[in-house]
């Protein structure tokens, strides 16, 4: 029999890269990870642009798995900025001595699967190549950014800057006209940093997005301890939640809330902040009557946080319901449009019409600028797969199949492709969850089915097509029972032309999948075919 060179490899080296390495070693596993950085990070290696912080609470963004740890890291803020996650992230692949399984600097091309060996080999566009048994994607789900197509983007003289692709250091924008475009999370998160020093900003949106203050804050001492205090038990509460974290929903009904309790559960989930709101009540992202009503609420805080009618009505949505798409988490974004120097372009009543060398030309006349800043997102779930060369079965493809929408098992495994688990594919709950803790529970999973199959002397593990199929089609149903199917955005495809549309997350719920999950390992995976060379 062929012996691989590895027993598996791991690609990228974010939150799900970096567990699965570590632990894979633990189990004494030949690990070797590759990574296109030139260090570890993933997301937060390369969204280095100003601003550019989690939504989703330090202590609850971290991993579990040591409690160690997770109690020697102190957290200096309630929502971590990017440079501190990736020292934390740094500060992980020192202490378990993660680096040295790592090639970074090296982008995975292709990988192809031997059916004779059972083996993958993989071939990274340095030429570099290697065999494995197992191929773990850990290439996280917001990885792929796409730049707009529009005409003359390349003519641009001035600096041309994108928010997941971000220098290293500092870009003095102190005296300088940038423009914007974009206002999703990324956007929502920069704009206000740039205006501090610009002379002048101008922000191209598209759609306008829901965003509520983070309401961050310095951790200081006391909130620190009383957080670690309670850290087991939150820790709990997030394992077995339903988006990872310990929040959850008012416990009495919107329908049986008097309208002075619903408007005191609406302030308070506004002043928890951020992505938290959409969790006011049970059933917000579901029930029109209550979405309505979170709607309300937002234009009202809306109305105190911007001076300008016109201005005002241009930031309020107006194609999707509260929470359908990601909620973006600010500090001062909606302020910043009250000031002189900031400008407000509602690309759907004045378009873009070109970019050219001195600025954006839109149907209203040209503006000149001297940066240009892309805040447009990503080929969110699928990008980073399609982008590699991944042969299957009888040369199967992923580009190829997944021109349609993709058919997963759990998310993880892929009917054609044996032995290629995907961390936070399509089909898990991922996004839609505390991704620190849905990276552990992958990686973990990804690994008791590699042991499994050491152990029962398997050199092959395959989804089944019709356990795929039901898969999906769960996945689709349930997304069907909520509003979110409606919204225009990137769980959907519907940021991408020609993506195949439909919700790509898991919106089952955190616990509800990992039972799920557990269930099919507890009864010998039951969907997979397991074989031997
Ligand atoms: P995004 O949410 O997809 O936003 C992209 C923005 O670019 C949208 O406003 C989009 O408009 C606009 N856009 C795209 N193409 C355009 C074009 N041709 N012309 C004009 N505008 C165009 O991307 P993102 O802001 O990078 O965020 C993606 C996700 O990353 C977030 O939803 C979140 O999950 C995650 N993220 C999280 C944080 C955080 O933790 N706080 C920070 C950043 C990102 P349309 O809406 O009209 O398409």
């Amino acid at each position: 029999m062929t012996l691989p060179e590895h027993d598996l490899v791991v690609v990228g080296a974010g939150f799900a890269g970096l567990y699965t390495t570590i632990h894979a070693e633990r189990r004494g596993l030949r690990v070797l990870g590759l990574e296109a950085g030139s260090e570890v990070g993933g997301t937060w290696y390369w969204n280095r642009y100003p601003g550019a912080r989690c939504d989703v609470e330090s202590i609850d963004y971290s991993y579990s798995f040591d409690d160690e740890l997770q109690r020697e890291w102190r957290w200096s803020e309630r929502y971590a900025t990017q440079p501190e996650i990736l020292r934390y992230l740094n500060h992980v692949a020192d202490r378990f001595d993660a680096r040295r399984h790592y090639r970074f600097d090296e982008r995975v091309a292709s990988a192809d699967w031997d059916e004779r060996s059972h083996l993958w080999k993989v071939r990274t566009e340095s030429g570099f190549t290697t065999t494995a048994r197992w191929l773990v994607m850990a290439t996280g789900c917001l990885s792929r950014p796409i730049l707009p197509d529009i005409p003359g983007r390349d003519s641009f003289t001035g600096e041309v800057l994108q928010t997941s692709a971000w220098p290293d250091g500092q870009i003095d924008f102190t005296g300088r006209r940038v423009a914007v475009i974009g206002t999703g999370s990324s956007g929502v998160q920069a704009i206000p940093i740039i205006a501090d020093t610009a002379s002048e900003v101008t922000v191209y949106q598209r759609s306008a997005n829901y965003s509520v203050p983070a309401f961050n804050r310095v951790l200081d001492d006391e909130e620190w301890l009383r957080q670690q205090e309670d850290l087991t038990h939150r820790r709990e509460l997030s394992w077995n939640g339903a988006a990872g974290s310990p929040w959850t929903s008012h416990p009495v009904p919107y329908a049986e809330a008097s309208d002075a309790e619903r408007e005191e559960v609406f302030e308070e989930s506004w002043t928890r902040g951020g992505v938290l709101f959409a969790k006011a009540f049970q059933g917000l992202t579901v029930d029109h009557e209550i979405n309505e009503a979170a709607r309300t609420f937002f234009e009202r805080k809306l109305a105190e946080r911007v001076n300008d009618p016109q201005v005002r009505a241009d930031l309020t949505p107006t194609d999707h319901a509260v929470g359908t798409k990601r909620i973006c988490t600010d500090t001062h974004y909606y302020e910043t449009f009250n000031l002189p120097h900031v400008e407000l372009v509602n690309l759907r009543r004045d378009p873009i019409v070109e970019v050219t060398g001195s600025g954006i030309r839109t149907e209203s006349g040209l503006r000149e600028h001297d940066v240009i800043v892309y805040a447009t997102g990503f080929d969110a779930m699928t990008g980073a797969l399609t982008a590699i060369d991944i042969r299957g079965r009888d040369g199967r493809s992923i580009r190829e199949e997944w021109r349609g929408f993709p058919q997963t098992y759990l998310g993880v495994a892929l009917p054609g492709f044996p032995n290629l688990l995907v961390l936070n594919g399509p089909g898990t709950p991922s996004v839609l969850s505390n991704m620190a803790l849905t990276s552990e529970q992958q990686g973990a999973y990804a690994l008791r089915l590699i042991d499994h199959c050491s152990a029962e002397q398997l050199t092959s593990a395959e989804a089944r097509q019709d356990a795929a199929e039901a898969w999906t089609q769960h996945g689709l149903d349930l997304a069907d029972a909520t509003l979110f199917g409606d919204a225009p955005s990137w769980y959907t495809g519907a940021n991408i032309e020609g993506k195949a549309r439909g919700f790509l997350p898991y919106i089952g719920g955190f616990r509800a999948y990992i039972d799920r999950a557990d269930a099919v390992a507890e009864e010998g995976y039951r969907g997979f075919v397991l074989s031997r060379a």
